[in-house]
């Protein structure tokens, strides 16, 4: 078992790190109510064309498509260095459209759509949730009518990324008289053709946006639909996303813990009443976080070794996706009760500590254990997959 970079992945984990450092800033993402998010998608645009030329944006790609066939351990040191800075290195567009127009797409689709995922030129967000179908998601109700030489389409979709898209990639029924999962189609619509409107919803903390997007009377041409009529369930499950290692939810979790261990050893944490007596308790309780968050990342890092030797993880995934967005909820509520109620703080108040990022984080990582399968969806999967258990 061999657990260290070699010289090679060392090389390459520094050169993301400084192009990251010298070409991204999150800082510059700010968004709210009240902000101009037309600028932070151009910054976003920006980035993504800075990262296309160094050919990382399509980095795991087959040569033949404008990628490098970059190896699993680098996608992943990649994914880990961009998760450090919050930076948007990895994306539905890139990572789940993509595999299922080489594998399913004509010719025009792939010169149509892919050459301008590898360039950044333009951005995809991923349409799949609707109000009624999340765990379900084969209940979906979004509506496409043949009529000509297009679809119509109206519904709604929700929990997306619309407002940083040019387009969007997504499911719809086709069929609703055929048996569920068999009356869907893969589409790709225009964010900006008539009759498509997208609303925000805000996150919790209000530093972070989700769309809900509806579709009224939407045209949309055939060559827009991806692979047989009725058949893109199969597709979308298909669609090979293989940089599944979680990794990112592990660095999310790090980079709070670490910024937390700096306030508590410093002379700052005597300045809000942490005594030595407490500081000892509080120690004992983030020696904890540093086991789990080891386990966690080794658990990330099996995935990758498993890719790398061609094999497919399955309910490891599971077990990666469970651990590390449960781990960031744990955490986030240990910080809080290391620091007290300044742990409470926003960055508004004059009394808030680490930027308030530790109440951001309390708030953030509710959405954790949702995104991408929710932990009871994963847990069924490790259950029913991992041990053989018969489904109930
Ligand atoms: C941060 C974030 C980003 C997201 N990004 C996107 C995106 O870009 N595009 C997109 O299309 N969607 C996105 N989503 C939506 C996400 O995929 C869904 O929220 C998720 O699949 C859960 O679906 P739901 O919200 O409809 O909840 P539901 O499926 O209604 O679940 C409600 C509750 O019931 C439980 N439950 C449901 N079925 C079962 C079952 N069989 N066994 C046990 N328990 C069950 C769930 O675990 C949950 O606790 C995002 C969500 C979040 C939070």
């Amino acid at each position: 078992m061999e657990f260290s970079w070699s010289n090679e992945e060392e090389n390459f984990r520094l050169e993301v790190r400084e192009f990251l450092d010298e070409h991204w800033d999150a800082g510059m993402l700010p968004e709210g109510p009240n902000v101009d998010n037309d600028a932070a998608k151009n910054y976003v645009r920006n980035f993504k064309r800075k990262l296309a030329e160094k050919g990382w944006l399509t980095m795991s790609w087959p040569e033949e498509y404008g990628g490098q066939g970059a190896s699993y351990v680098q996608q992943m040191i990649f994914r880990e260095e961009g998760a450090i800075v919050d930076a948007p290195v990895g994306g539905g567009g890139e990572q789940i459209l993509a595999p299922a127009i080489m594998l399913n797409g004509t010719e025009e689709q792939k010169k149509e759509y892919l050459v301008p995922m590898t360039t950044g030129e333009v951005l995809w967000s991923q349409g799949y949730s609707e109000p009624g179908a999340g765990s379900d998601l084969a209940s979906l109700q979004t509506r496409a009518v043949k009529d000509g030489d297009g679809y119509i389409i109206n519904g709604q979709k929700v929990w997306n990324g619309a407002h940083r898209g040019d387009m969007i990639h997504t499911l719809v029924r086709t069929d609703p008289d055929a048996p569920k999962h068999r009356g869907i189609s893969y589409m790709m619509i225009d964010l900006a053709a008539k009759g498509v409107s997208i609303n925000p919803l805000w996150h919790m903390n209000g530093l972070g946006r989700f769309n809900e997007v509806f579709f009224e009377d939407v045209r949309v041409p055939l060559s827009n639909r991806i692979g047989e009529e009725n058949r893109g369930w199969y597709i979308a499950v298909t669609s090979l996303d293989f940089e599944r290692s979680g990794i990112h939810l592990i660095i999310g979790i790090q980079g709070v813990y670490e910024k937390l261990l700096n306030f508590l050893a410093s002379s700052k944490s005597n300045e809000i009443g942490i005594d030595s007596a407490r500081l000892k308790k509080i120690y004992r309780r983030l020696s904890e976080t540093t086991v789990e968050l080891e386990v966690a990342r080794l658990l990330s890092y099996r995935i990758t070794s498993m890719q790398s030797a061609g094999i497919v993880p399955n309910y490891e995934s599971s077990m990666a996706k469970c651990l590390g967005s449960e781990l960031g909820q744990f955490h986030a509520r240990r910080a809080i009760n290391a620091v007290g109620l300044y742990g409470q703080l926003l960055k508004n108040s004059k009394y808030s500590i680490l930027n308030g990022e530790i109440p951001n984080s309390y708030m953030y990582t509710v959405s954790r254990t949702i995104a991408g399968g929710t932990s009871e969806i994963q847990r069924n999967i490790i259950a029913t997959r991992g041990l053989g258990l018969p489904r109930s």
